[in-house]
């Protein structure tokens, strides 16, 4: 009989635990793990593994060497005591538990999976002589059917507390599935049981970090289909006690973790929970209940949201984006607009800028459809087709075939690379946060696409700062904070001469407009650096900085996204009040400089 694929998972999680077994100062032996693993579990560890490290069957991964050990803990603990004699491994797999724990007396340990996991395993364990070192009792049924009357028959008492293990199991199936498992567990788990579990998050899903993982597992034929948002509330519904650890926490650490460990509190991060949970009381399931229900008769009214504005949406070969104009005959004087990493068609310059009285085309760069997906290597003709687009737009009007030019973060940067390459299309430029070099290529799926560059201009890449090697992102609780990491970039010197922005070439006036407290780059820095290669050529009188110290990443209004939402949350530092503060400071001095090209007052 031939294991179904997601079967031949055990095989590829017992190969984790042979490498962890062979290696110097292991969390815990499996002496049984290669023998189950075989040929065809190592050839799926490789394929699983990432192109860093392919062809390596000797390196733990630390995820699940953490993993084991952590529930090899919590089993042990919740027998100790001896209230607990009954020990139940769900989707057991290659398990080999029931032989290498040390059991104290009486415990009878309940194996569940289907019955080609156990046509396989069981001859494997014979040959090798296993002894089990409490009363093992194997169940083959399917979890998504009735499986609980078959445990009943291998001798499982509900009546009395147990140890319940849920590893490597969950996200395998489908929601209603998930569900009805746990509910299952629910009615055969005493008071007094303890569970152990591990889950995904929802994010794990979507997120692009993970998409060539999932991809994978699909491809094997064995998709991880379901997440969780809130662990602890699924957990309590079904009536447990839930505690979560994160891989790298103290509880789940063992010295191997060489991560950052993402606080729970940032948002829209792929997550692996580790879960230990103890048995509600009676009373404490109803009184949950009780509370459940009365939230969900509280009817919460939302506010209609405003109509968003509707623009003429572009999409010709190289030209990807939205115009929009005020009501009239025209022609306006024009902005093209650039928006940031997050890719897209930044229409939010446009609501900003056509209330002003200036036509503007929102252009797409990447990360829109027509674009490429990822910020690497994004053709500069591509801008520069815009421009030209934009200049001879019939409701336009140029000061001598010139548009201004506004750009945001990474679009920053672009509008700096664009004024100076392209001096006789770009009138004056605002650089919101810019950069003063062209930074190495952003690209979350491929992390290759960080060590090429993010522009390129007639084939060729634009000179580039790479990112510093070694450095750990941290993350604080609003998300990563990328600034340690660009702030060691800039100390790069000779790298950071090459690829700086020649932004003397540039016609300008050039605007730059900063924050203090910008947690994603140290733009304030690098506008000082943009302020003083100008006075370095003789341009000191065409460049302008405004700088806003309480101010973070963000110095708009809040804006309805452009692209895809982003794979992880930014610390882009600043604070609601702060920023909204330095955008009405700012607004008025940026429209006059994109109106005249008059050269700001210095807020500094
Ligand atoms: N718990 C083991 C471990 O951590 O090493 C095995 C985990 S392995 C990734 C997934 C296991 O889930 C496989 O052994 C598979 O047979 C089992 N499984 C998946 N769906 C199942 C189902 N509907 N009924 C029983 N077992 C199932």
């Amino acid at each position: 009989m031939s294991l179904t694929p997601v079967g031949s998972t055990a095989r590829w999680i017992a190969a984790g635990r042979a490498i962890e077994t062979e290696w110097t100062s292991p969390l815990f032996s499996d002496p049984f793990a290669r023998d189950l693993a075989g040929d065809e579990g190592f050839a799926m560890l490789l394929a699983m593994r990432g192109p860093d490290r392919i062809g390596d069957t000797t390196t733990p991964d630390p995820y699940f060497s953490i993993r084991t050990r952590f529930f090899d803990d919590g089993l042990i603990a919740a027998v100790r005591d001896g209230a607990i004699r009954q020990v139940l491994i769900l989707a057991a797999g290659m398990d080999s538990r029931a032989f290498r724990l040390e059991w104290p007396p009486g415990v009878v340990l309940y194996e569940i999976d289907r019955d080609d996991v156990f046509a396989y395993k069981e001859p494997i364990v014979q040959r090798l002589n296993g002894q089990p070192r409490c009363d093992r009792r194997i169940v083959r049924a399917d979890l998504t059917g009735s499986w609980t009357s078959t445990l009943a028959e291998a001798g499982f008492d509900p009546s009395r507390p147990s140890a319940i293990l849920v590893e490597g199991l969950l996200y395998y199936l489908d929601e209603a599935s998930a569900t009805r498992l746990l509910s299952s567990i629910d009615a055969l788990a005493a008071p007094g049981s303890w569970m152990g579990m591990d889950m995904v998050n929802t994010d794990v899903l979507r997120s692009p970090y993970m998409s060539v993982y999932v991809q994978k597992l699909r491809e094997f034929g064995c998709p991880w289909m379901f997440g969780v948002s809130d662990p602890e509330s699924l957990l309590a519904e079904h009536g447990w006690h839930g505690t979560i650890v994160l891989p790298g926490e103290p509880d789940a650490n063992y010295g191997r973790w060489a991560y950052p460990v993402v606080p729970r509190t940032v948002p829209g991060m792929p997550r692996i929970y580790l879960g230990r949970a103890t048995r509600m009381t009676a009373e404490e399931k109803a009184a949950r209940h009780a509370v459940v229900a009365s939230q969900k008769e509280e009817v919460v009214e939302k506010e209609p949201a405003a109509p968003a504005r509707v623009y003429e949406a572009i999409s010709e070969p190289d030209l990807v984006g939205a115009f929009g104009c005020p009501d009239g005959k025209g022609p306006f004087p024009a902005v093209l607009a650039l928006g940031g990493s997050d890719g897209g068609v930044p229409t939010y310059f446009l609501d900003l800028l056509v209330p002003e009285g200036f036509a503007g085309l929102a252009l797409a760069y990447f990360g829109a459809a027509g674009t490429q997906p990822a910020l690497v290597e994004v053709p500069l003709e591509r801008i520069e087709r815009g421009l030209r687009w934009l200049a001879g737009h019939p409701k336009v009007k140029t000061h001598d075939g010139r548009v201004a030019l506004v750009g945001v973060s990474k679009g920053g940067e672009l509008a700096l690379l664009i004024a100076a390459t392209f001096p006789d299309l770009v009138g004056p430029v605002v650089a919101y946060t810019p950069s003063s070099v062209a930074w190495a290529g952003i690209d979350f799926t491929q992390p290759s696409g960080t060590r090429r560059s993010s522009w390129s201009y007639k084939g060729a890449p634009v000179p580039w700062l790479p990112y510093p090697e070694g450095i750990v992102p941290t993350f604080s609780s609003r998300g990563l904070v990328g600034r340690p990491i660009y702030e060691r970039g800039i100390e790069n010197t000779s790298a950071v001469e090459r690829a700086a922005i020649p932004v003397e070439r540039a016609t300008g006036p050039l605007l730059l407009v900063s924050g203090g407290d910008d947690n994603m780059w140290p733009a304030a820095r690098m506008c000082e650096m943009v302020v003083e290669r100008m006075r370095q050529h003789g341009r000191a009188n065409a460049v302008g900085h405004l700088n806003y110290p309480a101010a973070g990443h963000s110095l708009f209004p809040p804006k309805a996204p452009s692209g895809a939402p982003p794979p992880m949350p930014f610390d882009l530092g600043g604070s609601r009040d702060a920023d909204r503060a330095a955008h009405a400071a700012a607004w008025p001095q940026i429209v006059a400089h994109l109106e005249q090209g008059r050269r700001p007052a210095s807020s500094r």
